[in-house]
């Protein structure tokens, strides 16, 4: 049904637009309870098992706030430099929807918890780029809807609809910035960054399971073109809940190119909300924006304010853990990193498994070079993340430990690595079950060189004459017969010694 939109070429784009973005993240606290009553807070239980009158919208059930939840919203607030409210309410949100059974939602409108901060991220090549943040407020999340009988699992086709309450009242920060612009050709590239940072931030604060393939970190994404000689935004549309890093860069850059052959070809932008297409990497059009005045928004009657002293922010501003940006400061002085270096590492997403594995007893370098080269590549393959691959930092570590001795040579470490990956066990059980050590025992190799030497009389006879550099050929042989398990260094000097130099 999704009718393939006329796109633009994106570099023509940019000749005639600039991208104007705006982010709004939901993010599920992984409180032990819900918002506003005693369920459990917890994925992936029996369907309507987690609830109660309260969370059921009954008639005469009682919400009470959940301190940890607001406690949450005030530690991310902080550390997203945001000002922290003295005084704010939650506001009702009227709407009906069957996911809804309160026929409202518990949030927040012109009163935010915080508000006025920023998030500094990195782009693919190092540089930073500042995202102004408007406001993070508190609400409730929805229940789920599950279409059945249709081809696609949304409502239209469907033959009917099951309910799952478990997720209603599930305590939610909706984080949302100030409209973003001068990103330009970065604009994709800027909104995956910013999710990314949000994510790593929010994993940091320990507020939140930060899965976006689970839904406990959703984006939507607002876009508009103003076109270059105009300075007033344009009609933006919101792409709702893209649920990888990915497809938000995606997304971005798709509505930029649809926007633009709109424009362009005399038509103008509805305001509205879209679907992006996984598959097709499009979007097609979801409902007409209601306007805030649609909502009927009001203060929450049943609800007291929230009035956060001053001494419980300070308090809290001191539970703050270090800040990512602060981590990869550390570690860039810990281990002398360049700018290069240390982009490399944070994109590979290998920090905090270098760190263990330094912890581990390896020196930086070598740790980082597994963890953003050879693993990188093993879990690239996977396509999964590093942190799912099947080896520890310590069995890192001890594979380091391996080489350093001499008892494992590079090419026969990434054997072992593979032999870990595989499933067969410690680095020492692979070497043992793989016969992976290095030769070292001299009166094995000197067995193999002499064979070689006896192979090539020629080329001994060179050696035996001076000429040290046909070393090679008799190395290369000796280390091709112990398929690459002797340490050549070695080699060469039994080969000199054999032939009297
Ligand atoms: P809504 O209720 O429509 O979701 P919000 O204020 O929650 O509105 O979020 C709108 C987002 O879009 C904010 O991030 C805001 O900065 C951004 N925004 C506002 N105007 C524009 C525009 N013209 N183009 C792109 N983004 C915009
Ligand atoms: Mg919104
Ligand atoms: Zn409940």
């Amino acid at each position: 049904m999704t009718a393939v939109a006329e796109i633009m070429d994106y570099e023509q784009v940019l000749e005639r637009y600039d991208p104007v973005l705006g982010l709004e993240v939901h993010v599920e606290l992984s409180t032990r309870t819900k918002m506003f009553c005693g369920c459990a807070n917890a994925f992936g239980a029996e369907p309507n098992t987690q609830v109660c009158p309260v969370c059921l919208g009954m008639p005469g059930a009682l919400p009470v706030v959940n301190g940890k939840a607001v406690e949450a919203a005030i530690r991310i607030g902080l550390a997203l430099n945001c000002q922290v409210a003295e005084w704010c309410r939650f506001a009702r949100k009227n709407y009906f929807y069957p996911d809804m059974p309160k026929n409202f939602q518990t949030s927040q409108y012109d009163e935010p918890i915080v508000f006025d901060g920023h998030l500094d991220v990195v782009l693919d090549d190092g540089e930073l780029f500042r995202v102004e943040i408007e406001r993070a407020h508190m609400e409730e999340d929805t229940g789920k809807s599950l279409h059945v009988g249709g081809a696609t699992g949304r409502i239209h086709g469907a033959e009917h609809s099951l309910l799952d309450y478990n997720r209603a009242g599930v305590p939610l920060i909706e984080i949302v910035t100030k409209p973003i612009t001068g990103a330009g050709e970065r604009a994709p590239e800027v909104a995956r960054a910013y999710v990314t940072a949000l994510r790593d931030l929010l994993r940091a604060l320990d507020v939140s399971d930060v899965r976006m393939d689970q839904g406990s970190l959703r984006c939507d994404a607002n876009v508009s073109l103003m076109p270059k000689d105009i300075a007033e935004f344009g009609t933006r549309t919101e792409t709702k809940n893209v649920n990888s890093l990915r497809s938000v860069e995606r997304a971005v850059r798709y509505e930029m190119q649809r926007h633009a052959a709109v424009l362009a070809s005399g038509g103008s932008i509805r305001q509205e909300t879209r679907h992006f297409d996984e598959a097709s990497g499009g979007t097609s059009a979801g409902r007409p924006k209601e306007t805030s005045e649609d909502y009927r928004y009001f203060p929450e009657p049943d609800l007291v304010p929230i009035t956060p002293s001053r001494e419980w922010v300070a308090e809290l501003a001191g539970t703050l853990p270090e800040l990512p940006w602060e981590r990869r400061k550390r570690a860039k002085d810990e281990w002398g990193l360049s700018d290069e270096e240390l982009r490399d590492l944070v994109n590979s997403g290998a920090l905090e498994l270098v760190a263990e594995t330094v912890e581990a007893g390896a020196p930086s370098g070598d740790a980082r070079s597994w963890w953003v080269a050879y693993l990188s590549q093993q879990a690239n393959t996977r396509g999964i993340e590093l942190t799912e691959l099947a080896i520890t930092p310590a069995q890192v570590a001890r594979v380091i430990a391996l080489v350093a001795a001499g008892e494992l040579t590079n090419k026969l470490a990434r054997q072992v690595v593979d032999g870990v990956l595989a499933g067969e066990g410690e680095p020492d059980e692979v070497v043992a079950a793989r016969g992976l050590a290095v030769v070292s025992d001299d009166s094995a190799l000197q067995a193999a060189i002499d064979e070689a030497l006896a192979a090539q009389p020629d080329v001994a006879d060179k050696i035996r004459g001076g000429k040290v550099q046909a070393a090679g050929a008799i190395v290369g042989a000796v280390m091709k017969a112990t398929k690459g398990q002797a340490d050549a260094k070695r080699v060469r000097e039994l080969v000199l010694a054999a032939c009297g130099q």
